[in-house]
């Protein structure tokens, strides 16, 4: 889509998008390699350490037969389809199968608890669940309050109330004609992840993959090249590993690595990419932080062949960026978007000088800009919100029947990421937070991001997480939430050393006048700080 490398201005100048009126995912990223019986679609790592590869053909005849189960028991178009599994081959199947079907793949994430199953699974009122044992357990508990959950197939075994996924499929056609869907049919539900509230469902039409391209082939430096394989610790359930990196790899026709981790560790992550070839990788930043304070001489113990590593879904920070050079030899491309409207800023190091702690530029493609509340676009350095000029095929539809919130997201024709920024003169952009993060001291806005850049370069800081603390003078102050790097203890010198580091690197508005010491932050299940959690108890 990019074309050839060049400067980023004539990359740009020259795209031009093409989404067809029909587009189907299902056909884009499965069936259109099937023809070529060797090409490999996955490799899957399983629990016991064992390996297990499938062609685009297999995941193909997979695929079709899991549909006609689909078809026979009444599921049409346009119904939701609930996928609670992890990377495994049997998640990318119903995808694929669901899409073809012409439904709605509902992608769940396997840590959710019941609570959160009910609200997502309740909200779209899903009729049909692909899981597995544990997954339908957790079904077991809460199906009575679930009245549109007809069909739950579980793929290794049937309890009572269940389809045995595997059995029925076994028994169905391998031949399926996909539905035609238009590119603008709504095709997948996905979450937000939840961290400034209650999740929105986002609802995404079949052409959200064609919209994810151009940032998918900058973040990875013009992904895809020969020989490319791409492998992420981001669970498929999330925008970042659905359409970051398993779909548009398909739609290249590139293998994807497939493993779930019980629990993410940086040796197992180091030992998986080297054992795998893996050379594209989306990496979110909390991902970084862990094999960064793993310590270099843990990843100089392995022999990589990456080639890109993307970055996103947080600020990544010049210290991360430095480390990704040092332990890689490869500049971390960092990009930025939303569950609504995904990877329309990004760096890309063969055609943009890298500027630390600056996000990127407007992937081609995508008009971004930072405007005022009323729509008004702002001059360069101006501070304001991050917004998405519509139309744009990477955008939502609209927020699953949710009217006032999908208006709510618009000011004119621009979409409001909720997200402050500055643009520079050659159109960098730089985030400074979240509307609700946004620091106010003493006249000063400050963004968290920084600081917690700022706080984790300190050798005794492992993770950090800042917000403004209502103070009756300054309006609000900068408080840091500090996680120690093994081998450090708190004292009242610790912590006055960590201030001072940051007066002196930073500015002397924006070091900390209060920290606190955690074990742990608190995150989302992305892995995102949940700033809102650390203000209720600042
Ligand atoms: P919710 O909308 O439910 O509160 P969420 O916004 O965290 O949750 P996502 O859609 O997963 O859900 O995350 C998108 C947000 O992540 C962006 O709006 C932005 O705040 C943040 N983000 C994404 N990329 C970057 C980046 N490169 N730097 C800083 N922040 C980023
Ligand atoms: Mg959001």
């Amino acid at each position: 889509m990019l074309g050839s490398r060049s400067d980023y201005a004539s990359v740009r100048s020259r795209f031009a998008w093409n989404v067809p009126t029909h587009f189907n995912i299902g056909v884009d990223v499965c069936d259109k390699w099937a023809d070529d019986p060797d090409r490999l679609a996955l490799m899957h790592r399983r629990r016991d350490g064992t390996r297990r590869d499938y062609t685009f053909s297999q995941i193909k005849r997979l695929s079709n037969r899991f549909a006609n189960v689909m078809r026979r028991h009444g599921i049409r178009r346009g119904d939701r389809v609930g996928i609670l599994l992890p990377q495994s081959p049997e998640t990318a199947i119903a995808h694929v199968a669901t899409y073809k079907m012409g439904g709605i793949a509902v992608p769940l994430f396997t840590l959710f608890g019941v609570d959160a199953l009910e609200y997502r699974l309740g909200n779209c009122a899903a009729k049909a669940l692909v899981t597995n044992k544990e997954g339908a357990a957790k079904i077991a508990e809460i199906r009575d309050l679930l009245p549109a959950l007809e069909y739950v197939y579980v793929i290794d075994g049937a309890p009572d109330g269940c389809f045995d996924f595997k059995a029925l499929s076994s028994e169905a056609s391998d031949e399926f004609e996909p539905v035609n869907t238009r590119a603008d049919e709504p095709a997948l539900i996905i979450y937000t992840s939840g961290t400034t509230g209650q999740p929105k469902g986002a609802l995404h039409a079949h052409r959200v993959l064609l919209g994810h391209l151009p940032g998918v082939e900058m973040s990875h430096d013009f992904f895809p090249e020969e020989g490319d394989v791409m492998w992420t610790p981001a669970d498929w359930a999330w925008i970042g590993g659905l359409l970051d990196v398993l779909l548009p790899a398909w739609h290249h026709g590139v293998p994807v690595v497939a493993h779930r981790f019980e629990k993410f560790t940086p040796e197992d992550a180091f030992r998986l990419m080297a054992e795998y070839g893996v050379r594209n990788t989306f990496l979110p930043p909390t991902a970084l932080k862990m094999m960064r304070a793993a310590g270099d001489e843990m990843a100089q113990r392995f022999n990589f062949k990456l080639r890109s590593i993307a970055s996103g879904g947080e600020t990544l920070g010049a210290e991360l960026l430095d480390w990704g050079r040092r332990v890689f030899d490869v500049t971390i491309n960092e990009f930025y978007g939303q569950t609504e409207c995904n990877m329309v800023v990004s760096s890309c190091q063969s055609i943009m000088d890298p500027k630390p702690g600056v996000m990127g530029r407007p992937v081609p493609g995508h008009d971004v800009a930072v405007i005022d509340l009323g729509g008004k676009v702002l001059e360069p350095g101006e501070m304001g919100r991050i917004a998405v000029r519509a139309p744009d095929p990477v955008m939502f539809l609209e927020y699953w029947r949710n009217p006032e919130a999908t208006r709510d997201k618009f000011v004119g024709e621009w979409l409001l990421t909720g997200d402050m920024g500055c643009i520079d003169q050659d159109g960098y952009i730089r985030f400074v937070g979240r509307d609700d993060d946004v620091i106010s001291s003493a006249g000063y806005r400050i963004g968290p991001g920084e600081i917690e850049d700022c706080l984790i370069a300190h050798p005794a800081v492992r993770m950090a997480g800042v917000i403004g603390k209502p103070d009756e003078q300054r309006g609000q102050i900068v408080k840091a939430f500090v996680v120690l790097a093994d081998g450090f203890a708190q004292s009242p010198a610790l912590e006055s050393e960590i201030k001072d580091f940051v007066k002196t690197r930073l500015a002397a508005h924006e070091y900390p006048r209060e920290i606190a010491f955690l074990d742990q932050l608190p995150m989302t299940t992305t892995g995102k700080v949940v700033r809102r959690a650390l203000r209720d108890i600042a």
